[in-house]
């Protein structure tokens, strides 16, 4: 569950959207409260909330509402998704009877579902869409042919050792630029190739053992050849993995800056023909290249030359397998869902095939759905609600920066100035994105995919030697998520993220909008900007720093302090990784705390009267804690605990709540209590 995150670019994001519009305002509020009460139903009153606020807010919904078996993870952000996939399967069946004229979006959205419903044609086909694939890569004979097939690879979505990516320059955010990073490992993170807890070691020894001879030998070879195909293959991308950063060596945007000519990148890599393979892969006319991890490519020309050519063909056959085995015929299907889906993140079960089909609809033509939407879902009136709300967010986190102690005069006037520039994107793009020359048609539905894929490669690669266009959204207005992007300095608010599923906007008091979307997703968004990340980038997006050191040193004291605290949470025997995630938590504290201070404006926080016996601060408390309402398998947050940069969701609530006076004040919490801190232990940043 990627909830919240901020990114600079994410192409194929799965989208989450709602409506479900079925409950109607009651005309006396007051009376009826109870029923359509977003946050009352949920609770657990038997919880205390100083014990265990999160389950106090949302244990009753989470005794009710088990984990589906064609689920990983069910919550709030589920129940967006679920009413949305069946509002687009009616678009999609629509589309599918008008038989409309090649080219128009009907045409490519009904195709692409028949397509994906043709599991007669699927079944028939079993591996033959890849089979003009695999053979380019049987032709690779040299170092050259091996890198000119990474090249063509990449186009069309298959990874590749190469990491290759266009974005913003860090440190002149008007110029786009190409990008490389590390890439090119089969298990979700490099931590799995070495570490020694149980998770990580069940899950690389079924990869080795199970999964990579499987697509061995459904991709034609025999029993030992796999096997020993696969030994090979694990020892390579273990060799990459070792010369890969951890997730919190990523971090710092300094250390994984490095700009350099073509030349540069021939002297850490000499056995590439980094030009060669840029033409290859439509990067035109690069001269320059900002290198993420300058060892790992090290490591790639140290790995052309030790591994032989055919172990790298049978690494790249592995990859083209991936990429399209959830799109192929049973076998390759099953066998990529018991991995990645059962083994990885523990879902039973998959979802019913036009669900997700769906899915990777959404993922590849998002826009041409979101314009629907929104239409219907998202009217005028809902948006402007956002856009101020935003405002008052900016203008309560100005007042908190005024405030602070630890930070001086002169870097405090620079922090307004990045703060009053903060560009918001609300609801959904001024400007949707030309889908006209994606080619789609009736099958096979492998080929649909690249086709996307291929699509999506050539619109990114087309923004090399451009101006960097800055109305542009990275995810849908259908997506429950939301992020920052610090070279644009700008956040971006789908419509779904302030949705809450089974409720009209209108009927949502103040008190649990202020929680849910202006503490939680708003002012989340917002100090990202500020947060170890974000503050090194200025007003105008670029990598410089602003900061007075003895400011930064202040900064960092306090990031120090909610480090600790995060390290010290661990679930099933696995500590959260406290560095790693402090970007995250520090948003998260600077959102509720301002969040706070923005809703102490409203009336109904001056009126004071309760709803359904919960005072107006308590019901933002219980309003930002529906935000995570969700629960989580174990294998899941297993791997989410190694990979992600986000803390489990029920410690996005509990932990930072331990560190602010309002939360101990709303719920009467005293010493003794199992979320009580003492106050010298108390994170306070902004
Ligand atoms: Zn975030």
């Amino acid at each position: 569950m990627l909830k919240r995150t901020h990114l600079g670019t994410v192409m194929f994001l799965s989208a989450t959207v709602t409506g479900l519009w079925l409950l109607n305002s009651c005309k006396d509020k007051e009376k009826n409260y109870a029923a359509t009460d977003a946050i009352y139903k949920n609770m657990d009153t038997t919880v205390k909330p100083g014990d265990n606020f999160f389950l106090y807010a949302n244990g009753a919904w989470l005794k009710k509402n088990p984990i589906p078996p064609a689920y990983a993870s069910w919550g709030i952000g589920n129940l967006v998704q679920e009413d949305l996939r069946d509002k687009l399967k009616k678009i999609n069946e629509g589309a599918l009877k008008e038989n409309a004229a090649t080219g128009t979006s009907s045409q490519k959205i009904g195709d692409f579902y028949y397509s994906g419903m043709d599991t007669v044609d699927i079944e028939k086909q079993g591996l033959s869409p890849l089979k003009a694939e695999l053979d380019k890569i049987d032709q690779v004979k040299d170092i050259n042919s091996l890198v000119d097939e990474f090249a063509h690879l990449h186009t069309i979505g298959v990874e590749t050792p190469i990491g290759a990516y266009v974005g913003q320059d860090a440190k002149n955010s008007s110029k786009m630029l190409l990008q490389l990073g590390q890439d090119g490992i089969g298990l979700p993170n490099r931590d799995y190739y070495f570490n020694t807890d149980q998770h990580s070691v069940d899950i690389r020894t079924d990869y080795q053992q199970k999964h990579l001879p499987t697509v061995f030998k459904l991709a034609g070879l025999n029993d030992a050849t796999a096997s020993a195909a696969s030994n090979k293959i694990y020892g390579l991308e273990k060799f990459l993995a070792d010369s890969s950063r951890k997730l919190e060596d990523l971090r710092d945007p300094y250390h994984n800056y490095n700009k350099m000519p073509i030349a540069g990148l021939s002297k850490l890599a000499p056995d590439i023909n980094w030009k060669s393979m840029f033409d290859k892969m439509d990067y035109k006319n690069v001269d320059t290249v900002i290198v993420g991890q300058p060892e790992y490519y090290r490591a790639v020309n140290k790995a052309l030359k030790t591994y032989s050519l055919d172990d790298w063909k049978a690494y790249l056959r592995k990859n083209l397998v991936s990429a399209f085995g959830s799109n192929l015929s049973k076998p390759f299907n099953d066998e990529n869902f018991r991995f990645y889906g059962t083994v990885i993140r523990g879902q039973k079960t998959q979802l019913p095939r036009w669900k997700r089909v769906i899915d990777e609809e959404n993922g590849l033509m998002g826009e041409v759905l979101g314009q629907l939407f929104v239409k219907d879902y998202f009217p005028e009136k809902t948006k402007e609600r956002y856009v101020k709300l935003v405002e008052a967010m900016r203008t309560s986190f100005k007042e908190h920066i005024e405030k602070l102690d630890w930070m001086s005069e002169p870097t405090k006037q620079k922090a307004y100035d990045k703060l009053a520039k903060v560009m918001p994107k609300v609801g959904y793009p001024d400007k949707w994105k030309d889908f006209s020359t994606l080619t789609i048609n009736r099958g096979p539905y492998a080929l649909n995919i690249m086709s996307a894929n291929n699509f999506w490669h050539r619109f990114e690669a087309n923004k090399l030697g451009k101006p960097v266009d800055r109305t542009e959204w990275d995810i849908t207005p259908q997506t429950y998520n939301a992020y920052y992007n610090p070279s644009n300095n700008e956040i971006v608010l789908p419509a779904a993220q302030f949705m809450v599923p089974g409720f009209k906007d209108d009927d949502i008091d103040d008190a649990v909008v202020y929680g849910y979307s202006a503490a939680s997703t708003i002012g989340h968004e917002m100090t990202h900007g500020f947060d170890d990340e974000g503050r090194q980038f200025d007003a105008a997006g670029n990598l410089k720093g602003w900061w007075l050191p003895q400011d930064s040193v202040a900064f960092t004291k306090r990031a120090q302090m909610l480090i600790d605290q995060f390290n010290g949470y661990s679930i099933y025997g696995l500590h959260v990784n406290g560095k790693a995630t402090q970007g995250e938590n520090i948003a998260d504290l600077g959102g509720i705390v301002i969040g706070i201070d923005a809703f102490k404006k409203t009336d109904q926080y001056k009126e004071g009267k309760t709803i359904n016996g919960l005072t107006p601060m308590q019901r933002f408390f219980l309003g930002y804690a529906l935000g995570w309402l969700g629960q989580e398998r174990k294998e899941s947050l297993s791997s989410q605990i190694l990979t992600n940069e986000h803390a489990p969701g029920f410690m996005r609530v509990n932990g930072p709540f331990t560190d602010v006076p309002e939360f101990y004040e709303a719920f009467h919490i005293k010493k003794g209590d199992k979320m009580w801190l003492d106050p010298d232990k108390r994170v306070k940043i902004w």
